[in-house]
């Protein structure tokens, strides 16, 4: 498809200005160890289809009900990606319009609350999103929010809190979904709660939608109303968002995102969601969730080695927090951050229980593996990345020695090339 673009209009001979930041851009991915349990580096052949003439095509409204001509093609590539997204996750209807995944939500919210209405949510210092109710997020601004969060003693989703609250609140709505926590999500338990109270549930599984996809953590759908997600993070797709329901919300959440809170569908976007949910229903797309898990487990485990304490004691996702509290109190999560940084170790601060500096701060660190097991990277180098985590923070000032792992970093990342 790029070489349709002859060579006198090439973004190199257009704009080398972007074309060189782009550059750079790639050889920054290529020489950092990615941590960043967000990120991911999705496939030659995503990026392909959102570079895709696709980008040209305005498709308000869906398939076979569109508010433009010419949409024969975009309806096909939409409904596969609809078709796709329901065998990937068992769902009865998907949307896959979503911008984000912040999207998603705020079309969920808008298909069945009023403003003041009642919902549940984790708080955000406590592994939640923004947009579960966060002070300056929309969410926060027009519903009436309570938080649960995680026990401070086991850094687990204290359940019994988020029962009572929820006799005691009575809330429209409830959520349940995490950026920040490592262990499974009891979604069984959690429906059981909704249903009982009379809420709506929503599941959020932005963050572990690859693994819920292969079965290797517990899937929503049967227990939650609305599922949505990111297709970015472990999924390993385009940057967007998706959202499932049964068909009694199918309607609803249809016009919540259209004409609800979006215009024009990101067509190329949507196609590389397809191609996205084309390879997620592969046999190696289970192996690569088996191995996010194991390298989770094993760069967990080398940290514990190296004296960190872990939140919550261990993994069972994607990713973990360390709190660095019991190690190197003097050494926040910003600090850690910044230091690891000078050595091409990409990773984000991150509050943790019984969190004692300001967000900004924090006293802990968030480590996750997708990037990097993308890469090719398994048990054995996961060690070597704990040693190398550990001797910039016990030597955090020392810049000579950091200068020194930069270079050991970017030599071990030509063991691993992207495939761009
Ligand atoms: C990342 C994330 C989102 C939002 O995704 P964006 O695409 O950045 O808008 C929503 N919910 C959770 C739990 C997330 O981790």
């Amino acid at each position: 498809m790029i070489s349709m673009v002859s060579s006198e209009h090439t973004l190199k001979i257009m704009d080398p200005e972007i074309a060189a930041l782009i550059d750079k851009e790639l050889q920054r991915q290529q020489q950092h160890i990615e941590l960043i349990a967000s990120e991911n580096f999705t496939s030659p052949a995503v990026i392909e289809t959102v570079g895709s003439i696709l980008t040209n095509k305005y498709a308000e409204g869906y398939p076979q009900k569109r508010y433009y001509g010419g949409c024969e093609f975009v309806d096909q590539i939409e409904s596969l990606a609809i078709e796709r997204a329901k065998q990937l996750f068992g769902c009865e209807h998907a949307n896959v319009q979503p911008h984000s995944g912040s999207q998603a939500n705020t079309a969920v919210y808008m298909a069945c609350l009023k403003p003041h209405d009642k919902i549940l949510t984790m708080s955000l210092e406590h592994g939640g999103h923004l947009t579960h109710g966060y002070a300056k997020n929309i969410s926060g601004m027009l519903y009436d929010v309570t938080h649960y969060g995680v026990s401070e003693n086991t850094g687990e989703i204290d359940y019994d809190q988020l029962e009572s609250l929820a006799h005691e609140q009575h809330p429209k709505m409830i959520t349940i979904g995490a950026s920040a926590y490592s262990r499974t999500i009891d979604f069984e338990r959690v429906g059981t709660i909704a249903k009982n109270c009379g809420a709506l549930l929503m599941a959020d599984i932005a963050h572990i939608a690859g693994l819920v996809a292969t079965r290797l953590h517990p899937s929503p759908i049967p227990y939650a109303d609305f599922v949505t997600t990111t297709t970015h993070k472990t999924l390993r797709g385009p940057r967007g968002g998706m959202i499932m329901c049964s068909q009694e919300w199918a309607k609803a959440i249809d016009s919540a995102v259209f004409p609800g809170t979006q215009g024009g569908p990101l067509m190329h976007v949507i196609a590389g969601k397809a191609v996205c949910f084309l390879e997620a229903l592969k046999p190696e797309f289970k192996r690569y969730q088996q191995q996010i898990i194991a390298n989770a487990k094993a760069l967990c485990k080398g940290m514990q080695e190296q004296g960190f304490h872990i939140v919550s004691g261990t993994t069972d996702n994607h990713l973990f927090l360390v709190d660095l509290r019991p190690t190197l109190p003097e050494v926040s999560g910003k600090d850690a951050q910044i230091a690891l940084e000078k050595a091409n170790i990409t990773l984000n601060k991150n509050t943790v229980p019984l969190e004692t500096r300001s967000p900004f701060q924090a006293s802990g660190i968030r480590i996750g593996t997708p990037a990097i097991t993308t890469r090719g990277m398994k048990e054995k180098e996961m060690l070597q990345i704990a040693n190398f985590i550990a001797t910039i923070l016990q030597n955090i000032t020392d810049e000579t020695l950091i200068a020194h792992i930069k270079q050991q970093v970017i030599e071990w990342c030509l063991n691993f090339p992207l495939p761009y």
